[in-house]
């Protein structure tokens, strides 16, 4: 794709720049076709290692990866799904909408950033949306339950609520006491919202394999799903830097991004 439209804009300016030599043209668009098919090999081949170490290290047979392709072009989805990656994972809703917009509608899109209410709509309306992942409160579960409703959603739409685990202030989500009762009020009074599980980010270098936040998530996890008489309830956890662990201890979802896609240029 960035071949081709590189392509374009350099003919498109060859009629009028004649100085542009042949030659010289045909060294520019190699060296951009080069740096494409560079790339496009840098995100298989990561992505190939990370979904070969889920297979490794899950211990749920249905727990999944999501490729977290925020700030990430367009292009390196389409790299990633040359390996037959569905789940991609985005943190903005703008970003959202326009990715989803220009991709294949196969793409099962998560969403994982804060949820703004006034962006509840957009997030709504994307067709193939699977999930998002950050609801923190009865008020936004409302507030994305009415946006299903008035945008004429036809499925209900999972949602996982987001659990601040580490009682970070800096960190969104509800508090682990509230959890329950922001579960149940989805279960019994939103009917366009499929209660799908929980999510966490938890504080940043903990002790991986003895994370006070992952055991925390996967103890409310099977809490509230007895409770509720769930018959699928999951538990979204694990990143680049502790996704293995993750895995042993029960994640059923990861969301990996920096391991796959490379450092983003702009830090969260
Ligand atoms: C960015 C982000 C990720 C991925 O982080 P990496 O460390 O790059 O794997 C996962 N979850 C959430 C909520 C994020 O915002």
């Amino acid at each position: 794709m960035l071949a081709n439209y590189s392509k374009k804009f350099f003919l498109n300016n060859l009629s009028t720049k004649s100085y542009f030599s042949n030659q010289l043209l045909a060294r520019v668009m190699s060296t951009t076709v080069n740096a494409a098919a560079e790339r496009e090999k840098t995100v298989v081949e990561n992505l190939k290692d990370v979904l070969k170490t889920v297979e490794e290290f899950k211990t749920h047979p249905s727990a999944r990866l999501v490729a977290v392709s925020k700030y990430m072009p367009a292009e390196d989805i389409s790299y990633a799904m040359k390996t037959g990656q569905i789940h991609f994972g985005e943190s903005y809703a703008a970003e959202l909408e326009e990715k989803s917009k220009n991709l294949p509608s196969n793409i099962a899109w998560h969403f994982i950033g804060h949820l703004q209410t006034n962006k509840c709509k957009i997030v709504a309306k994307i067709p193939n949306l699977f999930a998002v992942e950050t609801i923190e409160s009865e008020k936004k579960a409302d507030a994305l339950n009415k946006a299903c409703v008035n945008v004429g959603r036809k499925d209900k739409l999972r949602v996982y609520v987001q659990i601040n685990t580490s009682g970070e202030e800096s960190k969104s989500g509800c508090e682990p006491e509230e959890t329950y009762k922001v579960c149940k009020h989805i279960k019994e009074n939103c009917p366009a919202l499929e209660l799908y599980g929980l999510m966490t980010i938890g504080m940043k270098d903990r002790d991986a394999a003895n994370n006070p936040d992952f055991k925390k998530i996967v103890e409310l996890k099977e809490d509230i799903k007895s409770r509720l008489e769930l018959d699928h309830f999951e538990a979204s956890f694990g990143m680049s830097g502790d996704y293995i662990e993750a895995l042993k201890l029960g994640s059923d979802n990861v969301r990996v991004g920096s391991a796959i896609f490379g450092p983003r240029r702009i830090k969260q």
